[in-house]
């Protein structure tokens, strides 16, 4: 699981992290939402140390992010992200991109990357596209390739910021689906999205936040029916 214990984190002057704690069990699905500049992604990023915080602590499987220097690998290894703009490597084929961190990262023979690769494609349900390259693919293929390639590091919790608010509307669909199977699987996940239908079918909880804090935590029928918070309840009327 993941420990948020008062965490705190500037950008100069700017407090973007404010006493954020929460923690999110094995198997547990957190959907995690708020207006724009918030630091939803912030807060995520800190989770693989793709950003420091400077107070508080984070652990990761009992492991703490800010610890040392070989600390982090070991984060990592657990801990599969999926950003908005998929980030594939667009000289690389499908495939490539599914088995470069596997050889590179964990050593793993070609053959056997390889296969793996191809498991994780069809379970994304794209096993056809394994020769093409990134730019040959639709908005939505290019996303389940980039959950493909994260699965293929066999991480204990995926991470996932607002995976399909760069799809066109039509392709959001297949990624959400996606997401679904993994949550269905067991896998632990912590998603910022605005999908609401999405929350509503998976998560086991919601965190709304605003200007650096976690303003509101609940399950997602209680959140979406019955917000405690005006800021959350502002924020909802204009999302929904
Ligand atoms: P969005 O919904 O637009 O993605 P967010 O909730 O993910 O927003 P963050 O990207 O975490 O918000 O940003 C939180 C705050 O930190 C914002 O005020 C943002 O401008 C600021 N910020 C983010 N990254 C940096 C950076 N590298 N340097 C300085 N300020 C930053
Ligand atoms: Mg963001």
């Amino acid at each position: 699981g993941i420990a948020f214990d008062r965490v705190n984190k500037w950008y100069g002057q700017m407090h973007v992290l404010q006493d954020v704690t929460f923690s999110v069990a094995p198997g547990e699905k957190i959907v995690v939402c708020g207006p724009s500049g918030s630091g939803k992604s912030t807060m995520i990023r800190c989770i693989n140390r793709l950003e420091e915080h400077q107070a508080g602590t984070i652990r990761v499987g009992g492991v703490e992010v800010n610890d040392q220097r070989r600390n982090i690998e070991q984060v990592r290894r657990r801990v599969g992200m999926v950003f908005q703009n998929f980030n594939l490597y667009p000289h690389l084929t499908i495939l490539e991109n599914c088995t470069l961190a596997q050889r590179w990262v964990r050593g793993t023979p070609r053959a056997e990357a390889e296969a793996r690769a191809m498991r994780y494609l069809e379970r994304v349900r794209i096993p056809d596209q394994a020769r093409k390259y990134p730019g040959q693919l639709s908005g939505g293929q290019q996303q389940r390739v980039a959950i493909a390639r994260s699965l293929c590091m066999e991480p204990e919790i995926m991470l996932f910021d607002e995976p399909t608010s760069a799809l066109d509307p039509e392709l959001v669909r297949e990624v959400l689906d996606t997401m679904v199977s993994l949550a269905e699987e067991g896998m632990t996940m912590i998603c910022v999205t605005h999908e609401m239908g999405f929350a509503r079918q998976v998560a086991d909880r919601v965190i709304f936040m605003d200007r650096g804090r976690i303003v509101e935590s609940a399950a997602p029928e209680d959140f979406f029916s019955n917000p405690q918070e005006e800021r959350s309840r502002l924020f909802l009327s204009q999302i929904l």
